[in-house]
């Protein structure tokens, strides 16, 4: 492939944090970065000029979705996703693999691919590592994905053998691959086993990708089970090309992962939680349904610049919420992926500047969790 369009630079470290650039047609990505989940070819009740005001970069749509509904040649003949959601930044597409893992009714795993049933109308389809890289190609996002195989990170009997699948698929991928404009990044798998990580990363840092994920946490492990396969696998991936964290993001695995050597990050937490009426804030998240906010005059973070902040009330949200208007999950999804774009963006910002580990031990220190094991 023509590397020079996939050039990532490492412009600073603090530690094993990296602040860098990742150049791709659409743009250059400064990293460590955000993106917000477009799960249907749209980051849910939120706008492409609003995702470009909250100073979004990377957006990433999913595979699964969009090859069901409306099917990947629609998307092609309407000029690929960019075009067809007018989003003219950077995009990622996942390769299917997660969802048909996760959200197929049935599903039938064999050396060659995945038969599943759809969760839309029940019919058979198939996804393969070629079918995979074909659909995303007709996709056309920026970065694509190998096609992998997500499994349980608590059947050590299974992991490893699917892992060793996602390794053949990971060869299949590269080799099925024809567009020049796309980045295919490898996945690493394995588990919660550091010699299983060590194995996989080892595997697929040794192929020719221009890019490396890490992909199968927050799928159920614990945080200190995370933590340790980061700091394994990222000890292995070469220094010079992007590391990407799949669908992890609440703002403590965000300072976590970058503290660890990650440079890309996905979730769906932002938007999802908004939904529900919960709001991001320094010390920890708020529900805008509670009844202390009825006449609450502050905005939901008096520290945050977003659209929601600067003009409206924790009461007057409160009062979209509990009358269900569709403005309060706007405003929320707004104000939640701007939280979390904002502390990446500082977390860079302090990279450069050799004072990160000041910036994250303060951001811990202040801002308490809530568990978010099946929200990723
Ligand atoms: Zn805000």
């Amino acid at each position: 492939m023509d590397t020079s369009l996939f050039k990532f630079d490492l412009i600073a470290t603090e530690k094993h944090a990296r602040a860098g650039v990742f150049h791709t047609p659409h743009g250059d990505l400064l990293t460590p970065v955000f993106a917000p989940v477009g799960t249907q070819a749209t980051v849910k009740a939120v706008t492409p000029t609003q995702l470009t005001e909250i100073g979004a970069s990377l957006v990433l749509a999913n595979t699964y979705h969009l090859y069901l509904r409306p099917g990947a040649d629609l998307v092609a003949e309407m000029g690929g996703l960019h075009e067809f959601m007018r989003w003219s930044n950077p995009m990622l597409t996942d390769s299917g693999g997660y969802q048909v893992f996760s959200l197929a009714a049935t599903r039938k795993v064999d050396a060659d691919g995945v038969t599943f049933k759809s969760h839309i109308d029940g019919s058979t389809h198939r996804f393969t590592p070629e079918s995979s890289v074909q659909i995303q190609e007709k996709l056309g996002a920026d970065i694509i994905m190998a096609f992998d195989e997500c499994a349980d990170p608590n059947n050590a009997v299974y992991i490893s053998e699917s892992m060793q699948r996602t390794h053949v698929w990971a060869e299949r991928c590269l080799k099925a691959k024809s567009r020049p404009d796309q980045a295919l990044f490898g996945i690493v798998q394995g588990g919660i086993s550091p010699e299983l990580r060590t194995q996989s990363a080892q595997f697929i840092a040794s192929l020719d990708f221009p890019g490396h994920a890490i992909g199968g946490l927050s799928v159920g492990e614990t945080k200190p089970e995370m933590h340790a396969m980061l700091e394994v696998v990222n000890g292995i991936l070469p220094e010079n090309k992007p590391r990407y964290l799949m669908g992890v993001g609440s703002p403590e695995d965000l300072i976590n992962g970058i503290l660890r050597g990650v440079d890309i990050f996905d979730c769906v937490l932002p938007t999802r939680l908004a939904r529900h009426a919960a709001a991001f804030t320094p010390t920890g998240r708020i529900n805008l349904m509670n009844a202390s906010y009825t006449h609450d005059h502050s905005p939901i973070d008096a520290t945050c610049t977003c659209y929601a902040c600067r003009n409206f009330t924790r009461a007057y949200l409160r009062h979209l919420v509990v009358a269900k208007e569709m403005l309060a999950a706007t405003l929320i999804s707004i104000h939640n992926i701007q939280f979390l774009v904002t502390l990446v963006k500082s977390a860079r910002q302090a990279i450069l500047e050799n004072r990160f580990e000041t910036l994250a031990g303060e951001f811990l220190q202040s801002y308490q969790p809530r568990p978010t094991q099946g929200e990723g």
